[in-house]
């Protein structure tokens, strides 16, 4: 019996650091980290909502000028910002007025309209961040250039994402986003989009493997497009598909 207790007590431990091994490397192999856009703006009230029913980590990327202009905005604002999953990030004051080569041709603009977005979303160093129209990544451990555009035009570019990083900002691109018409309408219905993201995690290179940015955009979710119930559906497939959901705080080590 002695013999045989003492196998079991060598068992148990080896037997658990498989299942925790397994367990890690799967939840290495698939995670998503849900990022949202441009909000504070209609449609962000219901993805609070429902991120805080479903316990999930997300980031919202949000603008300034909208927490300052939008309707229940600075409400909006503090109500993630009081949320522990989820990462209020800066995605600029102006959002470049949607003129990102006019923006992105005054470096030191740049930088400020950052530094600007700061002061009213109240976030210091460092500081979870997203350019206005570019898929760009500047992380202590990661580097990624926006691919659609061009090199001459990175060339114009580069030294406003080098400064912008130097001043205190980690910068996150996408790896695939839930596309939306003109009106905020969502283009891939929820099925779609859950298999397009099966699809990229069989064949698709990520920034870092196993690990997808998913861009959403904050004005897809009003009540109009059904917001709320996209969101829950979405969250159910994924998880019920064994895809975990990432911080974006933990989505590179932060000391290289
Ligand atoms: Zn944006």
């Amino acid at each position: 019996m002695a013999f045989l207790r003492s196998v079991a007590f060598r068992l148990l431990p080896a037997t658990a650091m498989l299942l925790v091994g397994s367990f890690a490397v799967f939840a290495a192999d698939k995670t998503i980290f849900l990022t949202f856009d441009d909000g504070p703006l209609p449609g962000t009230a219901n993805i609070l909502s429902v991120l805080a029913e479903e316990n999930v980590p997300a980031a919202l990327f949000m603008v300034g000028l909208h927490v300052e202009t939008i309707p229940n905005g600075r409400d909006l604002l503090a109500q993630a910002k009081g949320m522990p999953l989820i990462t209020v990030g800066n995605h600029s004051y102006s959002h470049a007025n949607n003129r990102y080569r006019r923006y992105y041709s005054n470096t030191q603009a740049v930088v400020a309209d950052m530094l600007h977005a700061n002061q009213v979303l109240g976030l210091s160093p460092v500081v979870y961040a997203r350019l206005p129209g570019r898929d760009v990544f500047r992380l202590p451990t990661v580097s990624r250039e926006d691919l659609s555009i061009n090199v001459a035009q990175w060339e114009r570019e580069w030294l406003d994402y080098e400064l912008v990083a130097e001043a205190g900002f980690y910068l996150y691109g996408w790896d695939f986003e839930w596309v939306h018409s003109n009106d905020g309408k969502p283009v891939q219905s929820v099925d779609h989009l859950v298999s397009e993201i099966d699809h990229l995690f069989q064949y698709g290179r990520f920034t870092q493997r196993g690990k997808m940015v998913l861009l959403m955009h904050d004005e897809m979710f009003q009540d109009q497009f059904n917001g709320q119930g996209n969101l829950r559906s979405l969250i159910t497939m994924l998880r019920q598909r064994g895809y975990a959901f990432g911080d974006i705080r933990n989505y590179a080590p932060s000391n290289p």
